[in-house]
């Protein structure tokens, strides 16, 4: 549904609290930015960018540290009509060659250290490069100071791109995924409903605002509700553990959840204000969430999306949160499970999974292919991720597709042998892969990390106890300790680095 009198910016505007001198952000040295701060500076930074001859659907590339600027700078973007490039910090100068002539910004913002980096790279369409550091009194929000503190919001249509977001892609080129002004306020909408946002609510943000966890599902709920966050520049668990007595909910990535549970001060007293704490981006272990529950004396809520999609799946807020499960489609949310025909499967059967509905991006940038591939004939994205449903509609994800060990002609789904690892005494956790074996095409390979790496448990063991429980093709031929799988900011497993590294195992 196309509606031309649109944006994002507006649906939040609606929904600020009525006196606007109520705290829209607190960073943690005690700053605040109201809500009526929030309305000037953006106001003023889009001022400034629509003065540097921009046109709507300009790209403007941001390459910073998080703070509260940043996040003013993006809904600046979003109130004039510019589309929004966040680019992760960690980022090298090849990477972001590829990005810039790719999705050619027209502007750049970038930390003072790397603003010669970003001269050095060419782009056609660059026409300023300026700066923004965690000192507000310099460089982009200082140059914007001078303009008006009101603007008018401009109209965009449902379908306007917003954002544009890199996937990570592990094979091939990064695709730069189209995010609309409508999937930005469809999934907006249904989370805020289905977390039960509201005034009141303090959320404890600790994650990254280059993705979209950080940025729209935390950021996006939070000014749906007219709520309040304590921003802290980055994850630290020292840090969360002194904040959470302020907070009403938290949200992270699994290692959030695990790095707390191993603070001795982290205890229900620490939580005795929260309501709510969620955990997506990577699969929560069952062990996590059991645990978390004993300690905290809360049930972790997960829930499952990715950059392409916004959150197709959640727990329930009221109602039963299951451990291993990412729970029900959201409201707006069509998700169906299917076999290489395209037929749907049966309960507690593994297939693919395919979601449809407002939330689902426009496709991938300039590249009109690639984005013809992702979907079906009748508009379901493929998500690439393996799944089942159970008897009570609730979605498990068993991995990614391309993650599928297949060997001697037998699909082997990682999750179901890394369940039983992990469940394992001595193993911390663990990682399925696939290797090239010359009879069997891939090698079920188990990467496990003990609880006590000088004092790993027998091999031979552990594999017997796989064997009693598992079809012996899913029994790893091979099991390797290490003291840390590979992770990236996200929090999620980075198999392709564990396939990189040990490719010649069998050779
Ligand atoms: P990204 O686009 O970086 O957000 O990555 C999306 C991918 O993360 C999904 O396709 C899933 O493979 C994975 N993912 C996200 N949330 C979960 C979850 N709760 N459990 C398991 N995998 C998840």
């Amino acid at each position: 549904m196309s509606d031309k009198q649109y944006n994002i910016y507006s649906l939040f505007q609606a929904r600020f609290p009525e006196n606007t001198s109520a705290i829209f952000i607190e960073t943690a040295d005690g700053t605040e930015y109201s809500y009526a701060y929030l309305e000037q500076e953006t106001a003023r930074i889009a001022h400034f960018l629509t003065r540097q001859g921009l046109q709507k659907g300009d790209r403007i590339a941001v390459q910073v540290e998080k703070s509260p600027h940043v996040l003013f700078l993006y809904l600046a973007c979003l109130r004039a009509g510019f589309i929004y490039l966040p680019l992760n910090t960690a980022y090298t100068k090849t990477e972001i060659s590829y990005f810039l002539e790719n999705a050619e910004p027209s502007i750049v913002v970038c930390r003072t250290e790397s603003s010669q980096l970003f001269s050095e790279i060419k782009n056609k369409n660059l026409k300023h490069i300026f700066t923004l550091d965690l000192n507000e009194q310099s460089g982009l929000i200082k140059q914007s100071r001078s303009t008006a503190a009101e603007f008018e919001t401009v109209a965009c249509d449902t379908d306007d791109i917003a954002v544009i977001l890199y996937t990570s892609g592990t094979t091939g080129r990064p695709k730069g995924a189209m995010i609309t002004h409508g999937n930005l306020a469809a999934n907006g909408i249904a989370l805020q409903k289905a977390w039960g946002w509201q005034q009141g609510d303090v959320l404890l943000h600790a994650l990254p605002i280059f993705h979209i966890h950080g940025l729209f599902v935390a950021c996006h709920n939070v000014l749906l509700g007219g709520s309040k966050m304590l921003f802290l520049e980055k994850f630290d668990s020292k840090t969360v553990v002194q904040f959470l007595p302020k907070a009403t909910v938290f949200m992270g990535v699994p290692t959030f959840y695990t790095r707390l549970l191993d603070e001795e001060n982290f205890n229900r007293t620490t939580c005795q204000n929260m309501r709510l704490f969620i955990s997506g981006s990577a699969p929560l272990l069952e062990q996590t969430f059991d645990d978390f529950q004993q300690r905290s004396g809360h049930t972790i809520l997960e829930r499952y999306g990715m950059t392409e999609t916004g959150m197709n799946t959640s727990n329930p807020l009221q109602g039963k949160r299951i451990a291993g499960t990412v729970g029900l489609p959201l409201p707006g949310v069509e998700a169906r499970i299917v076999d290489e025909n395209n037929q749907i499967v049966k309960n507690n059967s593994v297939g693919i999974l395919q979601v449809k509905g407002d939330n689902i991006f426009k496709g991938y940038w300039r590249m009109p292919e690639k984005t013809a591939e992702e979907f079906t004939e009748d508009h379901f994205f493929i998500t690439g991720d393996m799944a089942q449903y159970n008897e009570q509609g609730y979605i498990s994800i068993v991995g990614r597709n391309k993650d599928m060990v297949i060997t001697g002609g037998y699909n082997v789904y990682p999750k179901e042998v890394e369940l039983l690892l992990d469940e394992t005494k001595g193993v911390k956790e663990s990682a399925i892969i696939g290797l090239p074996h010359k009879d069997f095409g891939e090698a079920v390979t188990a990467i496990v990390v003990p609880d006590d790496m000088n004092n790993p448990p027998n091999v031979d063991k552990l594999k017997k106890l796989l064997k009693e429980q598992l079809a012996s093709y899913k029994t790893p031929k091979k099991i390797i300790f290490i003291e840390k799988l590979p992770r990236n900011t996200m929090g999620k497993v980075q198999k392709n680095i564990l396939r990189e590294t040990y490719n010649a195992l069998y050779k």
